[in-house]
């Protein structure tokens, strides 16, 4: 199944589209994951990305979808994606839907000033990605739990400028996805306020009315 999780920065989306492709047997792909992963390893992409990603500002489509669109190619989407971050505004949009068209789009719902709290307290480990915060702190202060990796805070989540920035933004584009997916009689959604096991069942229900 082809799958877009949308949402405000915290609301869950990365934490919630691991446990659904673990679930579903099926990759996740974040488009923030692999331009941290390129800016780390200090490649052209990441070279290019991070002018935007440090000022929580979009990465220009050229760039983002061509990316996306390589992703989306290789051998393991056969079986569906779980996009997180992708699309997020109307031409990304578009070309989904011409490279493999989304069959279900959940919206996670938080306001603003959970979703800030919850940044602010964002910590991630910098070798497997699994994301620590206020719902889950890691048994060792500063280890992964899953890998034994150093747990770091996102340079977009140190700033209080660059998170409310990436806020409004959001708002600015999440408008046109919700009208389209609702249009095309695909999007559920969901609470996310509760804990990381109530909304991860609230998702699997949701994929399973569609
Ligand atoms: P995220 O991890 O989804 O919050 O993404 C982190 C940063 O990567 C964003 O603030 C953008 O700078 C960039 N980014 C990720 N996905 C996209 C996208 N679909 N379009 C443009 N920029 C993106």
């Amino acid at each position: 199944m082809n799958i877009v999780m949308m949402g405000v920065q915290g609301s869950g989306k990365g934490t919630q589209s691991k446990m659904l492709a673990e679930k579903l047997g099926i990759p996740h792909i974040s488009t923030g994951d692999i331009f941290r992963d390129n800016i780390k390893n200090k490649t052209e992409l990441g070279r290019q990305a991070q002018v935007y990603t440090d000022q929580g500002a979009l990465v220009p489509d050229s760039i983002v979808i061509n990316m996306a669109q390589d992703r989306l190619r290789q051998s393991d989407v056969d079986k569906g994606y779980i996009l997180d971050g992708f699309p997020r505004n109307g031409v990304q949009l578009a070309a989904l839907e011409y490279i493999k068209p989304v069959e279900s789009a959940i919206l996670l719902e938080l306001d603003d000033a959970t979703a800030i709290k919850r940044l602010t307290a964002r910590i991630l480990c910098g070798k497997c990605g699994v994301i620590y915060g206020a719902n889950r702190a890691p048994k060792t202060v500063g280890v992964c739990d899953e890998c034994g990796g150093a747990l770091v805070e996102r340079n977009d989540d140190k700033d209080a400028a660059a998170i409310q920035k990436r806020l409004d933004l959001y708002h600015q584009e999440i408008d046109i996805l919700v009208r389209y997916y609702e249009w095309k009689g695909v999007l559920r959604r969901i609470p996310a306020s509760g804990n990381v096991d109530e909304v991860f069942n609230l998702c699997l229900k949701a994929i399973k009315q569609i």
